[in-house]
Order: C-alpha cells, then structure tokens, then sequence
C-alpha cells in the first residue's frame, strides 16, 4: 500500500494562529515580527547547541546535588544563559514601563512553545521567571525596578516555593511561617517539589502570616538569594531530570517588608490563585511536546521497514498519525485560546470577545470566565497530551520503550502536566465553580463546541472525568 506524504506533513499553526489572535490584542505588524524573530533566536541557539538530541544526554545525566550545589547536566548552562542573558529573552514580556519590551500573557505562547519544543526542563528554568514576575508588576512599588531588571538581563532566575509535605492541593494548610521583625520579614520552613529550587535565587515563598504568635491567613514573598536556603535533596523522578526539583529548608530568612506581594494576610487569594499564566505554561508544554512527539514519529515510520516496507505503509500506523496530527491542532488552539483570554482579562477586557469589546459584565463574571478558560486548558492538554504520548511510541515499536529515544523521554516528560500546577482533579473543581459564571452568559461558546466530533484522546479524557463534557 502507499501513502501520500502530504496527508501527513505537519503543517505548524503558530502564524496562523498568532495571525488571528495578536491583531485582536492590538499587536501590530511590526510587534508579530519582533515575536517572530525571538523564536528564531530561540530557535537558532537550540539548533546551535544540538538541544535538539543533547535532551537526552541531559535527561540521562540530570540535574545533581553536589556538595549542597545544584549542578544541571554539562552544556545546559550554556543554552540558559545564550537565551536569557546573551539574548535578554524575558525582557521580551517585561511592560514597557518597567524596561522591557511591552509583550504579555498571548506573546509567551510561541515562543515558551519553541523552547519546549526541544526541551521542556530548559523552557521550565528559563520562564519561570514569568511567574514571579506577574505578581511584582500586580504589587508594583518602585523597590521592584531593580529586582525586575536582574530577571531582564538573566541574573535572577525564577522559582515558586509553595508546596510542602502535608500541603499539596490544599495549599492554605501550609506549616512555613512569616513574622514581621522590625522593617524586615523572617522567614522559615520546608517546602517540597520545588522546580528550579536551589538551582534559582530570586522565587515566591508561601507562609502563614504570624502575628503576634497568632495564625492570620497567607502571605506571599518575593525572596532574592539563596542565604538561609538549604537545599536538602533533589528529587529522583521519573521524567523531566534535568529539571531539579528540590526540598528546600529556609531557615531565618530575612526579605524587606517591602517584598511582601500584597497585603497581609491574603497571600493565597491575591497570589497563588491568580498565577494563572502558571497554568497555561503547562497547556504549551503539552502541545510542544505533542509536536515534537508528531514530527519524531512521522521520521521514524517512514524510514522503519517492516515486512519489506516502511512502517508508514501500515493503516495502522497512518491511523494512529493521523489523529495525533488532529490532536495537536486542538492543543494549539486551548494554548493559543487560553492566552488570549488571559491577555484579555489582564487588559480588564472580558475574557471572551464573543460579547462585543463594550461588554459590561459584573467582575464576578470576568473572574468566573478566566478560570473556566485556563482550567480547561489545564486539565483539557495535560490529559490528553498523555494518552498521546501512548499511541507516539507505540509507532517505535521497542524503541518506544528504550529511555534513549525522544519518544520514551516525552511519555515520562508529560507525565507531570497533569499533576503539577495543580492536580486534574483540582483543575476540574476549579471548572466546576465557573460553571456559574457561565450558566450567566446567554448562548456562550466553549473553546470545544467548534469540534464536530471527539478524538480518542477525547474520548478517554470524558470517560475519565465524564462531567468535563459539559465543563470545557
Ligand atoms: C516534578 C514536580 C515539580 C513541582 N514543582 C513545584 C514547584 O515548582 N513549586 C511548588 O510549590 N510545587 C511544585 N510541585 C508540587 C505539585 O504542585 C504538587 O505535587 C501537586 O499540586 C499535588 O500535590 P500533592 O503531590 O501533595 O498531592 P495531593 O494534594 O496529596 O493529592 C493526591 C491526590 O488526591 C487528589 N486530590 C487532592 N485534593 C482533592 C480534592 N479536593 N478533590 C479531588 N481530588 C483531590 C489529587 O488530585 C491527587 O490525585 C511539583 C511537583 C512535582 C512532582
């Protein structure tokens, strides 16, 4: 049997996509152009360094605790700092005012994607400082401009120390404390997971607000370097090893008052529930790796003979490249979607624009939307991208199975996206009470009711959480 090669080259919708969304956000020619030439930055540093394959020496080696330093794998450094500091890549996204280049939320989406195209711990270490970067321009004061600069130019690396041992999902009950001391705040606990962690020096810190030995709420820090931070271990995982995720133990950390994001006391409302770009970080992830996945597989079976023909020749194998193929646009589109409500809702524009720009709704309704959009995007990627996974390597046959090939290090890579960040499980709760929001809006149309029909991805992502159906 033949095959038409044409059925199945990938034709990558970013332009397409940025053509129809970035006008829309306001973004001129020359603006979609600046984007553009930074993902060929990105691109061409990438191919320079061969991360392409290197991903995998640095997934074999991984990121090491050696005498209490994190060591990422040889050569990783290199490509960080060609992106962040030789190419000042995160002043792309910092506003105008504070330095940078004005780009936001929608603008990460191609070029986080390029990233985690070829390596999902590199776009990890180099964007994290996105993160802690959105609630500073939230709180700004004018202490922040010099903090903001040093993530400009690739000096400050970013983290998020959140979780701990009996705090996962249910962060609010967090141990690590805060206490205002004079004009300083003291700092202490241990949290667990922590990506980037002892590796960064500039992240997020949640702890109890302590005052006077009494419990009052939340509150979130900025804490830029490591004194007082002891890494105690890395963790050994199955996936994404060159990315350290450590335990860390802050001990008597002192930050200025001024490093408090917000008030005190609602660190966890004001903060950690609004790091929505977070969690649309995870929705790039997922198509990048879905890409990456396509284009490894596509090589793979044209060029793997079986029974004296390349394996492409099978219905099978067509089969199964045909739906990752309409998979993957689907991602596009919750990634690419989901960025463009955010950008919105950080314009305090309404999340959808299927209401007209003059829309008025109450800011119940905006907050409602924004997490139905981002959530969904979440749980929608992070799922599916992992019953993906399944059908790539099956292409590969043992390979599949081998930790030295791509595919193999994308299934564990994946495996993640549905957990950190925020669970499924806790996505689909979140889903859950913006259902209210919705039920509000007359006639609204969710991200998925364009699609006539479900993939299997689909199929298997309802019959998970059966309530998604009505819920993305
Ligand atoms: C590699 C890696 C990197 C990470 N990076 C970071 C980081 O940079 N910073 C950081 O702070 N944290 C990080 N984390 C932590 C991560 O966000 C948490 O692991 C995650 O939120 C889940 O918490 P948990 O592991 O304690 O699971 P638990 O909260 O104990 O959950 C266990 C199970 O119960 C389910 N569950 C919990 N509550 C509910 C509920 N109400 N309803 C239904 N089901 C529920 C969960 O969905 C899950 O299936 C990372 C974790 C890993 C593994």
């Amino acid at each position: 049997m033949n095959y038409d090669l044409e059925n199945f080259e990938r034709k990558d919708r970013t332009d397409e996509l940025m053509g129809i969304y970035a006008p829309k956000l306001g973004y001129n020619k020359d603006q979609i152009d600046f984007i553009k030439d930074v993902m060929d930055t990105v691109k061409s540093v990438m191919e320079k360094h061969n991360v392409r394959n290197k991903a995998i020496e640095w997934d074999h080696i991984g990121s090491r605790l050696i005498d209490g330093k994190v060591i990422p794998p040889p050569g990783f450094e290199d490509v960080l700092f060609e992106l962040i500091r030789d190419n000042e890549i995160i002043r792309t996204f910092i506003p105008e005012k504070h330095g940078g280049f004005g780009f936001s939320g929608y603008m990460t989406a191609p070029i986080t994607e390029v990233t985690n195209y070829y390596s999902q711990p590199m776009g990890m270490m180099a964007y994290f400082a996105l993160t802690v970067l959105e609630p500073l321009y939230k709180f700004y004061r004018p202490e922040y401009d010099e903090i903001i600069e040093r993530f400009a130019v690739g000096k400050n690396i970013g983290y998020g120390a959140f979780t701990e041992a009996h705090a996962g999902s249910n962060l609010k009950s967090i141990n690590s404390t805060s206490e205002l001391v004079g004009d300083e705040y003291v700092l202490n606990g241990t949290k667990i997971f922590i990506t980037n962690g002892g590796y960064a020096n500039a992240g997020l810190f949640l702890a109890k607000n302590m005052v006077n030995g009494k419990d009052e709420g939340t509150n979130v820090f900025l804490v830029e370097g490591l004194e007082g931070i002891t890494t105690l271990r890395l963790e050994e995982k199955s996936g994404i090893h060159a990315s350290p995720t450590a335990q860390l133990h802050f001990n008597n950390v002192t930050v200025p008052k001024e490093n408090l994001l917000g008030e005190a006391g609602n660190g966890y409302h004001k903060v950690i529930e609004r790091l929505l770009g977070m969690r649309m970080s995870v929705a790039v992830q997922a198509s990048a790796a879905a890409k990456r996945a396509y284009d490894e597989a596509l090589v793979y079976a044209q060029t793997r003979e079986q029974f004296n023909r390349p394996i492409i020749n099978f219905p099978d194998i067509q089969k199964k490249l045909t739906i990752i193929k309409t998979q993957i646009e689907r991602l596009e589109d919750f990634a690419h979607g989901g960025y463009y409500a955010l950008e919105r809702f950080h314009k305090g524009l309404f999340p959808s624009d299927q209401y007209g720009s003059d829309s008025q709704f109450p800011d119940e309704l905006h907050e409602g939307l924004i997490h139905h959009y981002i959530s969904g995007a979440k749980i929608y990627s992070s799922e599916v991208v992992n019953f993906l996974m399944y059908d790539a390597a099956q292409i590969f046959g043992g390979m599949g199975f081998i930790s030295e090939t791509i595919v193999n290090k994308l299934t564990r890579d994946v495996r993640i996206l549905s957990i950190y960040d925020g669970t499924s499980e806790i996505q689909k709760w979140i889903l859950s009470r913006s259902k209210k929001a919705i039920d509000h809006l007359p006639n609204f149309q969710s991200p998925y009711s364009k699609y006539q029909d479900s993939t299997i991805y689909e199929e298997m992502l309802f019959l998970r959480f059966p309530e998604l159906r009505e819920l993305i």
